[in-house]
């Protein structure tokens, strides 16, 4: 199995955010998982990424189980993240981001993330390299001195995209990638995915919109108040009764 969850549990006080999950990702395909408004989704995100500890359940990932280790250690082991609302330095560059971002997803020591050491230097031109590299792969050729809080919605989100990528992951999973853009960009961003995936990328996708989930996932697990309430095909899902409930809020 490359990357499952075993009765993945997380509870905040008295809620039960996510809820005994068990799910397996398809390597090498776009894996979606779809959901109303607090259905966990995040939460799921957060505890496979080492950002929540869960209070129960284990995640493994190639026969090693990385529940609880943090999130650089989880981050070099392959797996990358984006999150639901991009949080770049808005004031810094494009390059800068990516490359701070990638600092700050390996390094356990914030120092050493913020500031070059001369030990880091040398790790640091490497590290720029990579960075044109992918962001060039994500559509962003000559953007890198552009400041962020100066370029697109859009061009944010394939920022974020870029410095996940910068840790040369084996799975990505993307948070809402294509939240609060428009639909041409949206294809866009859904021709990226699929780039993303034909470079052997496996991808884990949360997704609101059903016209890009539905084209682009091989595979859909539905969560609702927590718990899985239907894993499917695209056609299954959209005829699946239970789920046509959770959206009308049953
Ligand atoms: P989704 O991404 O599906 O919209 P979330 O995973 O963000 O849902 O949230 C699931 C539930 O867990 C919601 O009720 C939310 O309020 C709650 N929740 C999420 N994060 C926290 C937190 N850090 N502390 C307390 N409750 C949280
Ligand atoms: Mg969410």
């Amino acid at each position: 199995m490359f990357l499952e969850t075993r009765q993945l549990t997380k509870q905040f006080g008295g809620l039960v955010a996510v809820d005994h999950v068990n799910f397996s990702v398809e390597k090498g395909k776009i894996n979606a998982i779809i959901g109303p408004n607090g259905a966990g989704k995040s939460t799921f995100f957060n505890l496979i990424s080492g950002f929540y500890p869960p209070s129960s359940g284990q995640v493994m990932f190639k026969g090693q189980d990385i529940t609880r280790l943090p999130p650089n250690k989880i981050a070099k082991l392959g797996i990358a993240r984006t999150f639901q609302t991009t949080h770049l330095f808005e004031q810094a560059n494009v390059l800068d981001n990516v490359l701070i971002g990638f600092r700050l997803r390996t390094k356990s020591n914030l120092i050493d993330a913020l500031f070059l050491t001369k030990r880091l230097k040398r790790e640091e031109e490497q590290s720029k390299e990579k960075a044109f590299e992918v962001l060039k792969f994500v559509g962003l050729t000559n953007m890198e001195n552009k400041i962020v809080a100066n370029i697109s919605q859009e061009e944010k989100k394939r920022v974020a995209i870029a410095l996940a990528l910068a840790t040369e992951p084996e799975i990505i999973f993307l948070d809402e990638p294509a939240a609060g853009i428009n639909p041409e960009e949206t294809e866009g961003l859904a021709n990226l995915i699929e780039k993303i995936v034909q470079h052997n990328i496996t991808v884990c996708l949360i997704e609101h919109k059903m016209k890009m989930v539905m084209n682009l996932a091989h595979k859909i697990m539905v969560l609702n108040h927590g718990k899985k309430i239907a894993e499917g095909t695209p056609e299954e899902i959209q005829n699946n009764e239970t789920v046509i409930k959770a959206y009308l809020g049953g």
